[in-house]
C-alpha cells in the first residue's frame, strides 16, 4: 500500500479504535485478575513497567471495534480477527478460554503493553501499530515479531 493513505487510514484508526479501546481497559482493570509471580517476574526482566497493575480476562469472543462482516473481511486477509489467542489493551488483556498454553499468549500480549508503554498513549500504539500492518502486513510487521520472538523466551 502507498505510504500516504497508509498514513491517513492508521491515524483514522488510532482515533476510531482508541476511545473503545481506553473502554475496555478499564473494563479489565476492575473484572480481571493479576498476573502470577512467574509471569510477574518474566514482565519485569522484559522491561514492562508497572506490571502488578496488569488485568486478564479470559472469554469466549475476544470483542473488537468492528462488525462481525468486517471482523471476517479482515481475517481472510491474513489479520486474525476472528479466531484471537489474545488481545492487549495496555494494560488490561482479553484471553482466549480455548488456549493449552495461556501462559505464552500472557507473554506476547504483555510485549504489546510495553510496546503501548513506550509509545506513551494508547492513540500513538495504534497508530504506529496499524501503520505496520498496512505496509508490512500484520505477522510480518515489526511490533508483531518483537512480540512472537520475545514471548519464546
Ligand atoms: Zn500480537
Amino acid at each position: 500500500m502507498h505510504s500516504l493513505p497508509a498514513h491517513l487510514l492508521a491515524i483514522a484508526g488510532a482515533a476510531l479504535g482508541t476511545p473503545w479501546l481506553a473502554c475496555h481497559e478499564a473494563r479489565l482493570l476492575s473484572k480481571g485478575t493479576p498476573l502470577n509471580p512467574g509471569l510477574l517476574d518474566w514482565a519485569r526482566q522484559a522491561g514492562i513497567a508497572n506490571p502488578g497493575k496488569a488485568r486478564f480476562l479470559s472469554t469466549s469472543v475476544i470483542p473488537l471495534p468492528a462488525p462481525m462482516f468486517v471482523r471476517r473481511f479482515l481475517d481472510k486477509r491474513g489479520f486474525p480477527c476472528i479466531h484471537l489467542a489474545g488481545l492487549s489493551l495496555r494494560n488490561g488483556i482479553y484471553l482466549s478460554d480455548q488456549l493449552r498454553d495461556p501462559n505464552e499468549t500472557v507473554k506476547h500480549e504483555l510485549i504489546h503493553t510495553r510496546q503501548y508503554q513506550q509509545a506513551g498513549s494508547i492513540f500513538e500504539f495504534l497508530r504506529r501499530y496499524l501503520f505496520q500492518c498496512l505496509t508490512d502486513g500484520y505477522s510480518d510487521c515489526e511490533m508483531e515479531r518483537e512480540a512472537r520472538n520475545e514471548s519464546r523466551r
